[in-house]
């Protein structure tokens, strides 16, 4: 059996992070499998429209690296399905069902509607259509769809139980008359989600629905539809929620969940991949780094968890941290540049600018922290009266002079020999430890503690070194 998938988002404007997580193990498990994947663009809900919602998502998919196989040619590339323009094809379905006793209209007002719903809550029972419209006559049906507004609800059966099975939660029943008669076409005659998700996984050949946790309360209503259809069932693949560090459900009131807001912060796409891909499944051993050819090779549905994965953001840091330190340096270089050029640093010396961010990456979580690394190795010290009295001290000035003094006679300033240099410089002045290292340090890059007096030296250059030595304000 070929494999065949798909995302389905509902364009709500940006791309979340749950929704990429769903895309990425939709993509791994097609990709695993020699399958394909489809994206679907659920927007038949007119009053949730949000102007370029779908150019934005497309976008995101770009810049992350997740391409999609099948779809209306767009660019050169498969654009989406969109289910607002096969509005005819649910209206067909949707006669299909109604001649099959499997769908009925209903007339009845949101009034009335909403007084049976307050009864019901005042009498704790279920909040669910009362078949009021099941009972009426051909005639009086026929007589009011050319007069009235109506929806279409499935008629769910009298007694007995769905019964379905989920790849990652086993066995999941429910009784019939726990189920309302959902609306499948609204008054505006568009089909709601579960309308058009059921026909359109059908037609489209999805194989495995894959999908949140939150939509598994709605799938005893798809398999009813499938049923009455007389469909074969896809498999079903409910994933883990994902959940705050307090364990309440991500939601956008407690930070960040729209992937390009990662991506604007500097996160890599390579880092939300792999921490996106690990979020609900666990790999065979303890591994945590993977780029997305390992995901394909090592993803499977049977170590999906039950449980809901916490999104933990300092693991998030602690792995952009790490792609940082691994990355090739000139794709950082590549990456950077445009955050360097916008805090205002001139990176035209290609060799200073590629050793700055070879240092600043060893420190940081994210692209834009290395501009607080590396801005002491371009701008002008302003040192504090304190500060100037250390360096203006007798020993500092004999040291300053000793070292800038070898600097200039240098003609190798690799850092082994800087090394050398130093301690020269200690032994022919008599001056040692703290009171060596941290005046050297705080001329050269104004702070009493950071990188290495050597690497420092190495990144300024001799001119520089030398000039910061002799000569500060
Ligand atoms: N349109 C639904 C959503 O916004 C799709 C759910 C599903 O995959 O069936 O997530």
């Amino acid at each position: 059996m070929s494999i065949k998938v798909r995302f389905a988002p509902s364009p709500t404007g940006y791309l979340h992070v749950g929704g990429l997580r769903t895309a990425l193990y939709n993509y791994l498990y097609a990709k695993k499998n020699d399958g394909k994947i489809i994206l679907r663009i659920e927007d038949t809900d007119q009053s949730r429209k949000v102007e370029g919602a779908v150019e934005n998502l497309i976008s995101t998919f770009k810049n992350i690296g997740i391409e999609f196989d099948e779809g209306p040619s767009q660019g050169g590339d498969f654009g989406p399905y969109f289910q607002s323009q096969r509005l005819d094809i649910y209206k067909d379905y949707i006669q299909k069902l109604i001649l099959n006793k499997s769908a009925y209209p209903c007339f009845c007002s949101s009034d009335r509607l909403t007084k049976i719903r307050e009864k019901q809550s005042e009498n704790k029972e279920p909040i669910k259509y009362d078949r009021h419209c099941l009972s009426l006559a051909d005639s009086e049906i026929n007589s009011r769809m050319n007069n009235e507004k109506y929806v279409i609800r499935l008629k769910i059966p009298n007694e007995g139980e769905v019964i379905f099975y989920d790849q990652v939660r086993g066995k999941v029943s429910i009784e019939c008359k726990e189920i309302d008669d959902q609306v499948l076409i609204k008054t505006d005659g568009f089909p709601t989600y579960h309308f058009a998700n059921v026909v359109d996984d059908y037609l489209m050949g999805i194989t495995h629905v894959m999908r949140g946790e939150e939509w598994l309360p709605s799938t005893p209503k798809h398999v009813l539809l499938y049923q009455a259809f007389d469909w074969k069932l896809p498999k079903f693949i409910h994933l883990p929620l994902l959940l705050n560090p307090d364990k309440s459900k991500l939601s956008k009131r407690q930070g960040d969940v729209a992937v390009e807001d990662y991506l604007s912060k500097g996160y890599l796409s390579e880092t939300l991949i792999n921490f996106v891909g690990l979020l609900g499944w666990h790999p065979k051993d303890d591994r945590e780094i993977f780029n997305l050819d390992e995901l394909i090779n090592e993803f499977s549905i049977k170590r999906v968890q039950k449980s809901g994965a916490v999104f933990d953001k300092e693991k998030l840091n602690w792995m952009n941290g790490q792609y940082l330190k691994e990355m090739k340096i000139s794709t950082i270089l590549n990456r950077v540049v445009p955050i360097f050029e916008d805090a205002g640093i001139d990176i035209s010396d290609t060799r200073k600018f590629s050793a700055v961010v070879e240092n600043a990456r060893q420190r940081v979580s994210t692209l834009p922290e290395m501009i607080e690394h590396s801005i002491p190795f371009y701008s002008e010290i302003n040192f504090i009266e304190e500060d100037k009295l250390i360096l203006t001290s007798e020993s500092s000035q004999k040291v300053f002079k000793v070292l800038s003094d070898k600097l200039l006679n240098s003609n190798d300033l690799q850092e082994i020999n800087i090394k050398q240099y130093i301690k020269e410089a200690g032994i022919e002045t008599n001056v040692k430890g703290k009171d060596l290292f941290l005046p050297i340090r705080l001329v050269l890059f104004g702070e009493k503690h950071g990188p290495d007096i050597a690497l420092i030296i190495s990144i300024l250059g001799k001119k520089e070194s030398i000039k910061r030595l002799t000569n500060f304000h």
